[in-house]
């Protein structure tokens, strides 16, 4: 996820951007770049970190033109570096495109044009657009504005993935192009002037109007006009909007908090993070992952070392990774593990899970790991991280910027590349491809569900209202289940201040039912089909003894309970993905009925880069 901003107008583009573009950094600031048209060509700047290092930039002082466009980069295919900024041009310099979102298919796109005699001089996905619209401008035999126009949208067509696009062109020294594809790009609307963004608080100290840009649909600029156009080039009525929001509400999309909004965001991690990965009638690809049969065979123990949410995902890699890869799998707390000499060997394969890439603990237990001759593989949220640096091989999630300091998107876009890491390696290894088949199917329908239980928020609300002055609460739930019931409870302390366990639905007898009297929350997860009646039993005891129940199901249950959230069904396996939203969601509005900071829960920090 990045930010882009463009200006057309009488003014001089480049503070309009640099505003625009400091305003965006909240979406990703590793690199940022700006390129306007100056005497009938395209002059661009760009420069590693932050938009204020590209203040400082050599060059920047003889930046003139009134018409620009610029990015601030969250980087998801190729580090964080000067070559990799946006905005990216073609090989004959005739087109500036910044870029914001992922083209799955970039790799055929490139080797197309590699075979055309393309080159290229950066590891992105973006740099695959300029040249595809120089190629089709070049091929073309149309003439004025709809040269440049044909070629865009037949760039676009070629395109799999999500973008919002602003495209410059020396031809046209009046114009600019945008576009969007699940990522955002709004058009502000001044006199003679438009003022381009991904959200509207950037810009809305230049203007109150507003032309919102549905998916596929174009926009022709020049000073005083403005053409939208469907994909098939034809013509789209639109009616700028008056926008009274204050600017804070807007930044987080209208959400109330960071927290809220990427819950709301799983829905568009998840596919991203499956991107092209995982298809349908198709064995999986994971290019980064050199894994061959004759290795996995040697393997003889995989650890995942994490530290909490994320060591919470693992708990289900666990189950994913057995289930699929016959192969036993150990999860370790990363600062347990660096202390205890651990039996690894060249057999063994450790997996490092860290949103930030960053966490001092799990960074140590990866070089001791590497230290002990096993081979590693980190799973980060962040292109070009310490962990990435470290491993021998990286994945990444791609669930955009975590705000919030309590994870949520992370988590589960997390759990859904533990689940495409066990399908590749089960499909490398030749062994339960029904399984994998199954799994594969259920995953690309994870999106779509996501958004099915995001709608219904009504009782989890209600049920935060009645229970949120309580000291403390349990979790329970079997198998992985009792996984999602260690997360709940851990987003429950984290942002609430309640105090909760989770324990596995059977180990309730063993002690900590002493504590369960009139009116304990009891939080249950039952999502297996095989463990319900055996989960059902385990709640039925803990309401005799006068519990309050809240229970995320996906099973029909033949008991009445006190608060069922219903949930799609799904593979056993990867349901805590679905199962632990409405757990996010109670801890989101505990928090808010106890007029606590979501966002920044006291004592904790988004990266956790100390022991
Ligand atoms: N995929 C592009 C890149 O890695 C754009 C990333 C973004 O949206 O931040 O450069």
């Amino acid at each position: 996820m990045c930010g882009i901003v463009g200006y057309i107008g009488r003014k001089e583009a480049k503070p309009i951007l640099l505003n625009g573009l400091s305003r965006l950094e909240y979406r990703g600031y590793d690199s940022a770049g700006i390129a306007t048209i100056e005497s009938d060509k395209i002059v661009t700047i760009k420069s590693l970190g932050r938009v204020s290092d590209l203040e400082k930039a050599t060059g920047m002082d003889a930046i003139k033109g009134t018409l620009g466009i610029g990015h601030t980069r969250w980087a998801t295919h190729g580090k964080p570096s000067k070559e990799n900024s946006h905005p990216h041009m073609d090989n004959s310099n005739s087109f500036a495109v910044v870029h914001n979102g992922i083209i799955e298919n970039y790799a055929n796109l490139k080797d197309f044009l590699i075979n055309n005699g393309y080159t290229f001089i950066s590891q992105t996905d973006t740099e695959v657009i300029p040249n595809l619209i120089h190629f089709h401008y070049s091929q073309s035999n149309e003439t004025g504005n709809k040269k440049f126009i044909k070629a865009v949208t037949d760039t676009c067509n070629m395109l799999k993935g999500s973008y919002a696009l602003e495209i410059l062109a020396n031809d046209f020294p009046d114009n600019m192009i945008v576009v969007r594809k699940d990522s955002p790009l709004v058009i502000g609307k001044g006199q003679d002037e438009k003022y381009i963004s991904s959200d509207i608080p950037a810009i809305l100290s230049f203007t109150k109007d507003f032309y919102l840009l549905n998916d596929n649909e174009f926009a022709f600029m020049s000073r005083d006009n403005i053409e939208f156009f469907d994909k098939g080039l034809r013509p789209i009525q639109k009616q700028a909007q008056n926008i009274t929001w204050n600017a804070g509400a807007a930044e987080k999309e209208g959400f109330e908090d960071f927290m809220l909004k990427e819950i709301h965001e799983q829905s568009k991690s998840i596919r991203e993070t499956i991107g092209s990965r995982i298809q349908e009638n198709s064995l999986s690809s994971l290019p980064d992952l050199e894994m061959t049969k004759e290795y996995l065979e040697s393997v003889n123990k995989i650890f995942i070392i994490a530290c909490g949410t994320a060591m919470h995902a693992g708990y289900v890699g666990k189950t994913l990774i057995e289930s699929l890869c016959n192969i036993p799998v150990e999860v370790e707390a990363a600062s347990e593990f660096r202390y205890r000499n651990p039996i690894i060997n060249d057999k063994t394969l450790c997996l490092f899970i860290s949103q930030s890439g960053e966490t001092a603990d799990t960074i140590a237990a990866l070089k001791l790991a590497r230290f002990k001759g096993a081979r590693t593989i980190a799973v980060s949220n962040v292109i070009g991280s310490s962990i990435s640096r470290e491993a021998d091989y990286t994945l990444y999630t791609h669930a955009g910027p975590e705000i919030a300091v309590a994870s949520t998107k992370a988590y589960t876009a997390q759990i859904v590349l533990l689940a495409i890491i066990a399908i590749h390696c089960a499909e490398i290894l030749g062994i339960n491809q029904e399984k994998v088949q199954e799994l594969r199917n259920d995953i690309l329908l994870l999106p779509s569900q996501i958004e099915e239980v995001l709608k219904n928020t009504n009782d989890i609300k209600a049920f935060a209202q009645r229970v949120y002055k309580e000291e403390d609460m349990f979790f329970i739930g079997r198998g992985v289940d009792y996984a999602v019931a260690l997360e709940g409870s851990l987003k429950l302390k984290e942002i609430s201040y309640i105090h909760s366990e989770a324990y596995p639905s059977g180990e309730l007898k063993h002690g900590p039912i002493a504590l369960i009297e009139n009116d304990v929350t009891v939080i249950s997860v039952l999502t297996d089909r095989l463990l319900t009646e055996k989960a059902i039993s385990n709640i039925q005891e803990v309401v005799t003894r006068g519990a309050k129940t809240f229970i995320v199901t996906n099973q029909e249950l033949n008991h009445s309970f006190d608060t069922v959230i219903n949930i799609p069904k799904t593979n056993v396996l990867i349901s805590p993905i679905l199962s632990v939203i409405p757990l996010q969601l109670l801890a989101y509005y505990i928090s808010k009925e106890k007029g606590l900071d979501v966002d920044k829960p006291r004592n904790l920090a988004k990266s956790v880069t100390v022991e």
